[in-house]
């Protein structure tokens, strides 16, 4: 199959992070500082993005204001055309700082929130970081920018839907985003202590509908839906190696932010591949691209190509092979795994990110 060009590209700058999230995605062994690319190597990333057709850059983490280099990252990625949104915890975000990195390129800034209280928040946090949020919003708001308050709902926030969206919109977001939590990562580990109830998820609902209606036109409300309480998979980045990229601390390239948890696949590295070699010709990328490799009952179903079988990162830690169909559909063999992890109704404590 003939792979486009990418449009987006995450860029993990690091994996150093003030906050100790439970749900946190990332992987279980994190990249060392030591191991972090370099800022040559980082600019060498953004222009071979650039000429890739990359347009989008997302600067991520951990903390990318973690890296001292963020201003002359996001200059570079700025005078080669892209598109610059910094996702941030904002903790460190000065109204200087944030000054700065508008004047160099930043065009959009996404801010993690963890609840509506600031006692709430700051223990999902493991980190007194609820008012440096609030900070961090006025100084993105003072720069001019456009917001998207992203926060990840899980047990013990999924019941301050509506205190969150009152939250965001005294914050002066423009849109956002509520997801449930994804169990890759570390967040997997915390399954157990992190899945919202039947009676969580369907009191959110009214609430969104109402707040959609009330906010329309001045804040977009984005609401996704826990994956395992679906009955149909997600199209995980809209098919896998089709659109985006995504660059590890230590220059790993995986097709999805999730894919190192795929072990069966080896990743390569942009300090030993050229980008453009590793998006057209490397085996992971082309593992999972068109409909070749797919098994039954994805493989003669009519939505195949509407959600190219789910999530392959989710089908390999639940089923053991990421050609499966994602167990999060109710036509996979193995769906059983998902409805027993739905199924407790106990409350666990969650192991913060050390
Ligand atoms: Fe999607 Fe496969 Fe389920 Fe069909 S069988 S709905 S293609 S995951």
């Amino acid at each position: 199959m003939t792979a486009s060009p990418p449009f987006g590209m995450l860029a993990e700058l690091t994996h150093r992070c003030p906050l100790h999230c439970p749900y946190c995605s990332n992987p279980l062994e994190l990249v060392r500082r030591d191991r972090e690319l370099t800022t040559d190597q980082w600019r060498s990333v953004l222009t071979q993005a650039r000429a890739l057709g990359v347009l989008q850059v997302h600067l991520s983490g951990g903390e990318p204001l973690a890296r001292r280099d963020l201003p002359e990252l996001v200059g570079h990625a700025h005078g080669l055309g892209c598109y610059v949104n910094l996702v941030t915890s904002g903790l460190g975000l000065t109204h200087e700082r944030m000054a700065d990195l508008a004047r160099r390129g930043v065009e959009h800034v996404q801010l993690s929130v963890q609840a509506a209280d600031e006692e709430r928040a700051d223990i999902i946090a493991g980190a007194r970081a609820a008012k440096h949020k609030k900070a961090a919003a006025a100084a993105i708001r003072e720069a001019g920018l456009p917001l998207t308050v992203n926060v990840v709902l899980h047990r013990r926030n999924h019941d301050q839907v509506g205190a969150i969206i009152d939250l965001a919109e005294e914050l002066g977001a423009d849109r956002l985003e509520l997801a449930n939590t994804q169990f890759y990562g570390w967040a997997l580990r915390n399954r157990a202590a992190l899945m919202p109830t039947r009676a969580q998820l369907d009191a959110a609902e009214p609430v969104v509908r109402a707040a959609r209606r009330r906010l329309a036109g001045r804040v977009e409300v984005v609401y996704v839906l826990a994956d395992y309480q679906d009955r149909l998979p997600k199209p995980c980045m809209h098919g896998w190696g089709a659109r985006q990229l995504t660059v590890a601390p230590d220059g790993t390239v995986l097709p999805c932010p999730s894919a190192h948890v795929i072990t069966s696949l080896e990743f390569d590295n942009v300090t030993e591949r050229p980008l453009a070699e590793i998006w057209y010709e490397s085996s992971s990328f082309n593992a999972y691209r068109g409909e070749e490799w797919m098994r039954e009952p994805c493989r003669s179903c009519d939505r195949r190509g509407v959600d190219f079988g789910g999530c392959r990162c989710q089908a390999f830690l639940l089923t053991g092979a990421a050609e499966n169909t994602d167990p999060v559909c109710a036509l996979s063999p193995h769906h059983g795994v998902v409805e027993q992890a739905v199924a407790p109704a106990v409350d666990v404590p969650f192991v913060m990110r050390g």
